[in-house]
């Protein structure tokens, strides 16, 4: 039911937000109305128990309040959705409104501050804790000389400027130690950024290639047993082609390993762009690639696959203007309950035929033609 008004719908984090909410105001605001109780039994309390009943009945709705506001979504409308800014504000008010009503242990009710804090360390900037200890520690000294103002006679000042400087010095110890955390806090979650690169480089090492950046034989090996079984089930066509790039070695040798390099390169991308999105390409090794074309047959396949063979043909290489680059490429469409060994071996004889007959050609497997 959390947050059903602004999303429609309730979710595992904004329980969680709920929780908190639910917490900081239940179980703070019970420690905080019971530490007036208290004051209030012993009679420190201004006004006595009607006050103390009139002023925790407002404390007590604004809790509600923003219970009720979390429980509707509210919360999300925030750039922190948690809250956590709102409720210390909105604590540390209660907190300083209670504060002027209680004589003798003001401290007492202020020392609840440091719990309020506490909710702001691993959340809130330093200047934001920075700005909350300021406008608390100068509002209980306003407290402080106000009511020393309006009842000279029934305050300690000397004994309430004590109170006060404790609490004062005891504030900046625990901003300056809420800001070394802050600085942990950031130094983890770069770490944590670095780390979940890392990840990611090592997830792409284990299944592209480095040079062309297209899949790896292990990994397209993986799809293409995948993509099988999806096209046996889903009743839809697949293609596989080996593609040879002819005389590579001759281009090294002639040109330098960087051209030929250079030159998978660009294969690799030609190939890549004029696949489908659904479609993928993959280096198996060397100078040979695995192409696979999905929800096709062979006819449509055969266009494809002509018209990479052709962009190659026709490509001019800025460091080598006179290199003609060609490929023999041998394709198979995948046949009804065919092991998949027995269809990349078609693709792989159509491969050795391209080769046998001269080169530079795309010829089908076995069925195909
Ligand atoms: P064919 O037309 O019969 O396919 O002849 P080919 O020369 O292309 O075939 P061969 O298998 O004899 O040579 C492949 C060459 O590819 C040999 C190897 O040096 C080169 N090669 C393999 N991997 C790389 C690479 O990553 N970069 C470069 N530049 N060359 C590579
Ligand atoms: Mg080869
Ligand atoms: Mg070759």
């Amino acid at each position: 039911m959390q947050g059903w008004l602004i999303t429609g719908e309730a979710d595992a984090h904004q329980g969680r937000i709920l929780q908190r909410v639910l917490f900081a105001t239940l179980a703070g605001g019970s420690a905080h109305t019971i530490v007036c109780w208290i004051a209030a039994q012993l009679d420190f309390f201004r006004g006595g128990g009607d006050a103390f009943m009139a002023l925790f009945a407002w404390i007590w709705s604004g809790h509600l309040v923003l219970i009720g506001l979390t429980l509707l979504g509210f919360n999300r409308l925030f750039r922190d959705p948690a809250l956590t800014l709102p409720l210390l504000w909105w604590s540390t008010a209660v907190l300083l409104v209670s504060a002027w009503h209680v004589d003798h242990v003001r401290l007492c009710v202020m020392l609840l501050f440091f719990a309020i804090l506490q909710m702001g360390v691993f959340r809130c900037r330093s200047r934001e804790l920075v700005l909350l200890g300021v406008v608390c520690v100068l509002a209980y000294l306003g407290i402080v000389l106000s009511l020393w103002q309006m009842y000279p006679e029934a305050m300690d000042l000397t004994g309430e400027l004590i109170q006060w400087s404790t609490f004062a010095l005891m504030t900046v110890a625990m901003i300056i130690l809420s800001d070394e955390i802050s600085a942990i806090r950031i130094k983890l979650r770069e770490r944590n950024h670095e780390l979940g690169q890392i990840v990611e480089r090592i997830q792409s090492l284990a299944i592209r290639d480095e040079l062309t950046g297209l899949y790896n034989r292990r990994y397209a090996m993986e799809r293409l047993g995948k993509i099988r079984e999806m096209a046996e089930r889903g009743a839809f066509g697949v293609v596989v082609a080996y593609a040879d790039l002819d005389h590579f070695k001759q281009i090294n040798d002639r040109h330098g390993h960087s051209l030929g390099d250079e030159v998978l390169r660009e294969f690799a991308r030609q190939a890549s762009s004029q696949l489908s999105g659904r479609d993928f390409c993959a280096r198996f090794g060397g100078e040979e690639f695995l192409l696979v074309l999905v929800k096709t047959d062979a006819p449509r396949a055969r266009e494809v696959l002509e018209q990479v063979r052709q962009t190659l043909a026709h490509t001019r290489f800025e460091q080598a203007p006179g290199l003609r680059v060609t490929v023999s490429i041998g394709m198979a469409a995948c046949h009804a309950g065919e092991p998949l060994e027995d269809w990349l071996a078609r693709a792989d004889a159509a491969l050795y035929q391209a080769k046998g007959l001269g080169r530079n050609r795309l010829v089908a497997g076995e069925g195909d033609e």
